[in-house]
């Protein structure tokens, strides 16, 4: 079996570059255009806190869909599952991202699950604060403790295209208002959502929130459970089921632990009890999923014997 270091990490960076030609720069958001179709990095934590990083480790990016997790593990703390999946649900969709029509087809016309994008809005409407700054620096300040990193904020040119453009999310959030069936505050909502879709973070920031996961909601080295661990295996089911869309299950069966996707190219993963993992490849694929990206998670999953229903 192989094993980590910066030099192997190296190699893979330089093996699958050449898979970032095989997708595209997400062309829907003006801020995500100017991004580099050959960029690739890689960061991996495991738990005694050696770091290990190669490719585009400077790189900053929007966090977009990875948020998600952020979003569903601050809702799941205020308010317990039994609340958060009365307003969303915990299946596949096996659709686009941002697709309206599972809404008005499913009886409920609650949204799929909290991974795509209308759950993710009905999540925003849940989490507690007195308005929508007071929740966004909730959610900030509990990523810059998971990531141990003070500097942490969000890219305001982001933000702002993401409103711009944002007709199609908020065609989601008022669509569900209207059916009554999700009781959110639409312009709320989706205000938090952009806000938390355009947050920065670097592969590091994203491994060490994967790393937070696989220790079941502590930090290293401390005992407080800022997260319940019973909160985090479901999130860990939601992302292993729905964290790739419509792209889950060949991920579950090809990679086998949890990962979280957005559109920026970034890939959050988590190895229970052994690591985090970030990574970016702006390049994506037509699902909206890294290629190089997915690519080297498939690799390191075979390398390092990573795979959760593996036996050998
Ligand atoms: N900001 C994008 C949106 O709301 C995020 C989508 C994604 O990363 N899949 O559509």
């Amino acid at each position: 079996m192989k094993h980590v270091s910066n030099d192997y990490l190296k190699e893979l960076i330089t093996e699958y570059r050449p898979y970032t030609t095989k997708g595209e720069v997400m062309a829907d958001l003006p801020c995500l255009d100017n991004q580099n179709q050959n960029d690739l990095g890689i960061a991996m934590i495991d738990m005694d806190n050696q770091i290990y990083k190669a490719g585009s480790t400077d790189l900053s990016f929007s966090l977009q869909s990875v948020s998600k997790i952020i979003s569903l593990m601050v809702a799941l703390q205020d308010l317990g599952e039994e609340k958060v999946f009365q307003t969303v649900g915990m299946e596949p969709m096996g659709d686009f991202f941002n697709t309206i029509s599972h809404l008005e087809s499913n009886d409920v016309h609650r949204p799929y699950n909290p991974m795509v994008n209308a759950g993710a809005i009905a999540i925003c409407s849940l989490i507690k604060g007195d308005s929508v700054q007071e929740r966004f620096e909730r959610i900030m300040s509990m990523l810059k403790t998971i990531t141990n990193n003070e500097n942490i904020s969000y890219d305001n040119s982001v933000y702002q295209a993401e409103k711009r453009k944002g007709d199609r999310n908020r065609a989601l959030a008022y669509y569900m208002s209207s059916t009554g069936a999700v009781a959110l505050d639409p312009e709320e909502a989706l205000d938090l959502y952009f806000r938390i879709n355009s947050i920065s973070f670097t592969v590091e920031d994203l491994a060490r929130v994967g790393l937070f996961i696989a220790n079941g909601g502590k930090l290293l080295n401390d005992n407080e459970q800022l997260i319940s661990d019973k909160h985090l295996q479901t999130l860990q089911a939601i992302m292993m089921t729905s964290g790739m869309y419509n792209e889950s299950g060949n991920f579950a069966v090809k990679v086998g632990f949890p990962c979280k996707s957005g559109v920026s190219g970034s890939i959050v993963s988590v190895v229970p009890g052994r690591y985090g993992i970030g990574v970016i490849g702006p390049a994506i694929n037509e699902k909206g999923n890294s290629v190089g990206g997915g690519k080297i998670l498939e690799r390191l999953s075979s390398d390092l014997n990573l795979n959760l229903f593996s036996h050998s």
